[in-house]
C-alpha cells in the first residue's frame, strides 16, 4: 500500500503529465503566473513524441516554421530552422533549448511514472502514485499524455523468440543500431513505415516489408532552408501564425474554396499537379474541400494519385499492390514520403502482401508467412499506436465513486470540449480526444488549448474554487457535436485510427467508430471554447 497524504491541502497546485509540446508550454503559462506547479514524465528526458521516436528518417510533416512555439518573438528570432522538415534530432534540440531558455527544466521530473490517478472526493484534490512508490497530491491535473504516445505491437506467436534486435519503431533504441549489410523487415506501412522505409532502403542489405492495407501517400518534397529564406520566414512569422490560426488544419495550406464541380476536369488536374510538386500536406489540405466528403470527387482524385503511384513503380504488379482499394485518399492520415515508392524498383527491397500470404508466426531467425520462411537480422514493427485515449487507458484514473475513466470510455470518448470531463473534477485533458488539438498542426491547437485552460486555472484561483467538473449535459452536447461532425465525413468509413480502429487492442480491432477526433476546424473550435469562457465557463459547474 502506497503512503498517504495526510495534509490538508495539496503538495501542488497543479501536476502537468507529460513533458512533450504541450506540457512544456502549460508548464511555461502557469509558471508566469506563479502558480506551484510540477511536470511528471515517464521518459527520461523532455519532448515526448520527439523524445521517444529516434527511428531513421522521423521527422516534421507540418512545415518546421509553423511547428514552433509561437509565443515569444525572442525564441521565433533567435532559432534558425535548417530543413522545411525538420527531422527528429533537430526538434528535440529545440524543444530542449525551449526548456532552458525560459528556465523549464527544474520544474521537471523525468523518470516520474504515474500509474494511478485517484479523485480524493473529501479534500477535491487528485492523489497519484508513481511507479518509484512516490504519492504526490495536487488540486489539478492537467494532462500532456499527447496523441500517439500507447505504442501497440501485433500479437503474433513466437515475438519473443526471436534472436536479434526487434523492436516498436516507438522504441527505436537510443544507441545507433548499425544497418549496413543487415538484412531487415518492417512490419506496417502507416505513416512511420513508409518514413522509416524509404529512408532506409538503400542503407541494408535486403529490405523486406510486410503490407497489410497500403495507405495512400503523397511527397513530403522536402529541402535545407538557407539563412536568407530562414531570414524571409522570421520576417513573415506573425502572417504565418495568422494564417495557421485561420485555416482549418493549421497550416499555411489553405482549402481551395473552389467548387470541384464548379472547374472543369482540366482545371482540377493543373492543381493537383501543382500540389503533388509543393511540399508539405497541400495535396491533402489546399484540395477541394469536397474530398473529404464526397465519394465520387474523392475517387477521381485517388484515381490520379494511384496514375502517380503506377509512373513511380516500375513493376506494375507491385504498384497495384501500394494502390489502397478500400478506401479513398485522405480518408485516413496521409503518410508523407521521400522516395518511399522508388524504394521499390530496387533490387534489395521486398514487399510481401500479407493478406495473400499472411504472418504465421515469428521464429528465432525471422519471420514464417503461408507461403516461406523469412530470414531477418533486425525486426522493426511499425504497428502503430492506440491513439489518443490509450495514453489514458494505461493510468488507472479514477473519479467520483472510484469510476474509471478507461470504463467510461470502453465503448469511446465522452467530453467537454477535449478538455473536462464530466465526474472526473479538477482533471483537465489540454490535448485530449474530441479537443481542437488531436487534428491540427500540433504546436497550433495545443497553444490554443493551453491558453484557455491557463485562463480556466487563473478564473478558479481568482474566485477561490476548489473543485470544477464539467456537466453530464454540456459533455453530452459536446459529444454529440463531434459525432456529428463526423457524419459529415469519409473518415468515418477508414479503418485508421481518426476512428479508433486499431486491430491489436482488444475492443478496437473491429472498426466500430470511436469518436476520437474534432472536426469542426481550428478556428471554429477556437471560438466556441472563447465563448465558453466569456460566458463564465458554461458548462463547468464550480464549487
Ligand atoms: P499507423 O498509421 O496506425 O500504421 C500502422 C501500420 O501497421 C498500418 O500499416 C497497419 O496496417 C500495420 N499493422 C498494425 N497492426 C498490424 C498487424 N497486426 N499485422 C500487420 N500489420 C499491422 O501507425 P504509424 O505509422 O505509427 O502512424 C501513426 C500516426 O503517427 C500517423 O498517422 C501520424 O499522425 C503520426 N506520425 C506522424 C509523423 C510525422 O509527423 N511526421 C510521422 C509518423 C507518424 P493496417 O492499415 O492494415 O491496420
Amino acid at each position: 500500500m502506497n503512503k498517504q497524504t495526510t495534509a490538508a491541502s495539496p503538495q501542488y497546485e497543479v501536476i502537468i503529465i507529460g513533458a512533450g509540446v504541450a506540457g512544456i508550454y502549460q508548464l511555461y503559462r502557469l509558471v508566469e503566473l506563479g502558480f506551484h506547479t510540477t511536470v511528471l514524465e515517464a521518459a527520461g528526458g523532455l519532448g515526448g513524441t520527439w523524445y521517444r521516436n529516434r527511428y531513421p528518417g522521423c521527422r516534421f510533416d507540418s512545415e518546421s516554421y509553423t511547428y514552433g512555439f509561437s509565443f515569444s518573438k525572442e525564441l521565433l528570432q533567435e532559432w534558425d530552422w535548417k530543413e522545411r522538415f525538420s527531422g527528429q534530432p533537430e526538434n528535440l534540440r529545440y524543444l530542449n533549448h525551449v526548456a532552458d531558455k525560459f528556465d523549464l527544466r527544474k520544474h521537471m521530473q523525468f523518470n516520474s511514472k504515474v500509474e494511478s490517478a485517484h479523485f480524493d472526493e473529501d479534500r477535491n484534490l487528485w492523489r497519484l502514485h508513481l511507479e518509484d512508490g512516490r504519492e504526490l497530491t495536487c488540486r489539478f491535473v492537467v494532462t500532456g499524455l499527447g496523441l500517439l504516445s500507447a505504442p501497440t505491437l501485433p500479437r503474433i506467436e513466437g515475438m519473443e523468440s526471436f534472436k536479434g534486435p526487434s523492436f516498436h519503431t516507438y522504441y527505436w533504441p537510443h544507441e545507433p543500431i548499425a544497418l549496413a549489410g543487415k538484412k531487415v523487415a518492417v512490419i506496417g506501412t502507416g505513416a512511420t513505415g513508409v518514413q522509416v522505409i524509404g529512408e532506409i532502403a538503400d542503407k541494408v542489405a535486403e529490405l523486406t516489408v510486410f503490407q497489410r492495407r497500403p495507405n495512400w501517400c503523397a511527397p513530403l518534397n522536402n529541402g535545407p532552408i538557407s539563412p536568407s529564406e530562414m531570414a524571409a520566414i522570421r520576417a513573415r512569422y506573425d502572417e504565418i501564425f495568422e494564417t495557421c490560426l485561420r485555416t482549418p488544419g493549421g497550416f499555411e495550406h489553405e482549402p481551395d474554396r473552389r467548387g470541384f464541380y464548379e472547374v472543369t476536369a482540366d482545371e482540377r488536374r493543373a492543381l493537383w499537379d501543382r500540389l503533388y510538386g509543393e511540399p508539405g500536406f497541400g495535396i491533402w489540405l489546399s484540395n477541394f474541400r469536397e474530398i473529404f466528403m464526397d465519394e465520387a470527387a474523392n475517387a477521381e482524385f485517388s484515381e490520379y494519385i494511384a496514375a502517380k503511384i503506377r509512373e513511380r513503380v516500375t513493376n506494375p504488379v507491385i504498384a497495384e499492390k501500394l494502390i489502397p482499394k478500400d478506401h479513398g485518399f485522405g480518408i485516413q492520415r496521409v503518410p508523407l514520403e521521400t522516395c518511399y515508392y522508388e524504394a521499390y524498383n530496387r533490387d534489395n527491397v521486398h514487399l510481401v502482401d500479407i493478406q495473400e500470404t499472411p504472418i504465421e508466426r515469428i521464429t528465432p531467425t525471422g519471420i514464417r508467412t503461408s507461403k516461406r520462411d523469412y530470414d531477418f537480422d533486425i525486426i522493426v514493427y511499425a504497428t502503430g499506436f492506440d491513439a489518443i485515449t490509450g495514453s489514458y487507458d494505461r493510468i488507472d484514473i479514477r473519479g467520483v465513486g472510484g469510476q474509471r475513466l478507461r470504463d467510461k470510455w470502453a465503448d469511446g470518448p465522452v467530453t467537454f470540449l477535449g478538455m473536462q470531463i464530466s465526474g472526473f473534477p479538477n482533471f483537465i485533458t489540454v490535448a485530449g480526444p474530441q479537443s481542437g488539438s488531436a487534428s491540427t498542426n500540433f504546436p497550433r491547437g495545443i497553444e490554443v488549448g493551453v491558453e484557455w485552460v491557463t485562463q480556466l486555472l487563473a478564473y478558479t484561483r481568482k474566485h477561490g474554487f476548489t473543485r470544477m467538473e464539467a456537466t453530464p449535459e454540456a459533455e453530452a452536447r459536446w459529444t454529440q457535436h463531434v459525432v456529428k461532425m463526423y457524419s459529415t465525413m469519409l473518415m468515418r468509413k477508414a479503418k485508421g485510427w481518426f476512428t479508433g480502429y486499431n486491430s491489436n487492442v482488444a475492443g478496437h480491432e473491429h472498426g466500430k467508430v470511436r469518436y476520437l477526433v474534432y472536426n469542426g476546424g481550428a478556428p471554429k473550435f477556437r471560438a466556441t471554447i472563447t465563448q465558453v469562457a466569456e460566458e463564465n465557463y458554461k458548462g463547468i459547474a464550480f464549487r
